[in-house]
């Protein structure tokens, strides 16, 4: 397994929308390998094809005390409720929202072995879902939240960005 490396916001494939997978293989297992490696290196909760340079619909996850599993091509529905929440992202490292978000969804999917998934999420779980799935549609976090705000975050993202890339961390 190997760290990749992570893209930051606004570089390329970020905000493209992502093809589907088309082949579950074990190119594919070592991609969503890779990926749980990265994603845990940077301490994050989820982490989408697009955010290690691959534009296709995968995507995967580890809720603290939940569940650690892969998407590929998923699909949401039965979208319900909303709440808004802190989120962060590993494309723009150091930046902290609050998004709305649906409460309840279902998602469908199939995992990184080929397995069907198809279950109801709800709470942090559902919130870090809609954040990788809009990954796969090129949308960020702060297309979630009004323009006021996510203009005054993408002044702050200018300087950060600078910085973490001035860093050699990554980017
Ligand atoms: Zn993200």
């Amino acid at each position: 397994m190997s760290v990749l490396n992570v893209v930051l916001y606004p570089d390329d494939p970020l905000t493209k929308v992502a093809s589907p997978v088309e082949k579950i293989g074990p190119k594919i297992q070592q991609l969503a390998a890779d990926m749980f490696e990265t994603m845990y290196e940077y301490e994050g909760v989820g982490l989408a094809g697009p955010q290690v340079g691959v534009a296709k619909r995968i995507f995967v996850l580890h809720e603290p005390d939940g569940p650690k599993m892969c998407f590929i091509n998923p699909e949401i529905t039965e979208l319900e409720g909303q709440e808004e929440g802190q989120e962060g992202c590993l494309s723009l490292p150091e930046i902290y929202v609050q998004v709305p978000r649906a409460t309840r969804l279902r998602v469908r999917a199939m995992d990184e072995h080929g397995k069907p998934i198809d279950f109801v999420a709800t709470g942090f779980l559902a919130r870090i879902i809609q954040h990788e799935f809009d990954h796969l549609n090129g949308t960020i976090m702060l297309d979630r939240i009004d323009v006021l705000s996510r203009h005054a975050k993408l002044q702050e993202w200018d300087d950060i960005r600078e910085r973490v890339i001035a860093d050699g961390v990554r980017g």
